[in-house]
């Protein structure tokens, strides 16, 4: 049986997230439930190729039709291009509302159909089937959606929240070990902020959730439970839900830095240094024991990710081109940076004001 994390929004929305092995085959009557009587799968090649004619034989066994536009993989899909081609596909389906835009894919699909959906003829209802690790444990809870423009990631987007969440966690044995290790680090993050005892339990279980065990499952219930209850007391991310954003300061900083270039680093690589960064950094102002630094760094290191700059392939600059590609951060503000600091293993918070010569001493003794 799936499990069932159920979220709670403003204004009596809510939806439920499952999570379990084979919900690609099973999900007919979840969508059927919901009401529809057509869908529309937006998806990439990739994972077209492997679960769309699947999805689509399982609505169509509930009495669901469906058409599907397919994006071309990878980051660049996030685009103004890659949003025209999608809602142009979907309005060539003749998607009206009431019918269910359904986002099969990792973060990119769901970031952009979510956004395509959010837009589309004011709004249309949409479903996430996330396929990644990172999608499942992360992008497709909560409510963001978005695309890139040249100037940045993230900049143009809306929050509209899915009707309904499917993580088949079966799926996810078919991604890259490098996908499956980068949604990985977005997993231990969730111990890092604010809970100790799932960072233990994840020392003693990762090679679980790599295989594709009972804690698979287990973990992507855990990290979408902690989300969700983020989500939920802060929507629009005004206060706690900044959070999540352990490690990403200077993972996005490394993001640009190696020109959003997959093939030298992937968001979750990024977010792996960076986790180690801010608890290396909380270490060096007296915030956190060293000894906690050391744990995070080593147990990344055993799942096989990086936790120093210098593992950036092609590097990353000095000191002062890590400042500057942070300052560019949204959370940034002149002299003072906000970091998200670590007074322990789980005990992340938001400090404000972070002095940006402090932090260039400490990049300069980590480069
Ligand atoms: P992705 O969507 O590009 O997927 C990574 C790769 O894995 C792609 O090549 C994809 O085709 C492939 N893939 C996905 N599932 C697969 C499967 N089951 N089998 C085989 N291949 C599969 O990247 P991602 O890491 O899933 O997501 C990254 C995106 O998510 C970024 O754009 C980021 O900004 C966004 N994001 C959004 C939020 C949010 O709150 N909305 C949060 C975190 C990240
Ligand atoms: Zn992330």
């Amino acid at each position: 049986d799936p499990l069932t994390v159920h979220v709670p929004l403003d204004g009596g929305r809510a939806y439920d997230i499952m999570i379990g092995r084979g919900l690609i085959d099973a999900a007919g009557p979840h969508m059927a439930a919901l009401g529809a009587r057509r869908a529309a799968i937006v998806t990439d090649e990739n994972v077209g190729a492997l679960y769309a004619g699947r999805l689509q034989d399982s609505l169509g066994r509930s009495g669901l039709n469906s058409g599907i536009v397919t994006v071309a993989p990878g980051e660049g899909s996030k685009s103004y291009a890659g949003y025209a081609q999608v809602c142009d596909g979907l309005l060539a389906l003749k998607v009206e509302r009431g019918d269910l835009v359904v986002a099969l894919g990792g973060g990119v699909v769901g970031d952009l159909a979510g956004f395509a959906a959010a837009t589309l003829r004011r709004g249309v209802r949409f479903v996430q089937v996330p396929t990644s690790l990172l999608a499942q444990v992360d992008s497709s809870v909560g409510g963001k959606t978005g695309i890139n423009a040249p100037l940045g990631k993230n900049l143009i987007g809306a929050f509209h929240q899915p009707r309904l969440v499917l993580a088949d966690t079966a799926a996810v044995d078919t991604l890259s070990e490098r996908e499956m290790r980068a949604g990985y680090a977005e997993v231990a993050k969730y111990g890092l902020i604010a809970d100790p005892g799932f960072f233990d339990w994840c020392e003693a279980h990762w090679r679980g959730i790599f295989s594709g065990g009972p804690e698979r499952d287990a973990a992507v219930a855990a990290c979408c439970r902690a989300k969700a209850a983020v989500v939920t007391r802060d929507e629009r991310e005004d206060g706690e839900r900044a959070l999540l954003n352990l490690g990403h300061t200077f993972g996005h900083a490394l993001e640009r830095l190696t020109g959003y270039d997959a093939a030298r680093l992937v968001h979750g690589e990024g977010v792996a240094i960076g986790m180690a960064l801010a608890f290396r950094f909380s270490a060096r102002l007296g915030l956190c024991a060293g000894q906690d630094a050391g744990r995070v760094a080593n147990h990344l290191a055993l799942a096989g990710l990086p936790t120093r700059l210098q593992a950036v392939p092609g590097g990353c600059g000095d000191a002062d081109a890590i400042l500057d590609a942070m300052a560019q951060d949204k959370k940034v503000r002149d002299g003072a940076l906000t970091f998200i600091l670590a007074r322990g293993i789980g005990q992340s918070f938001i400090a404000p004001g972070v002095d940006r010569a402090e932090v260039a001493a400490f990049l300069r003794d980590e480069l």
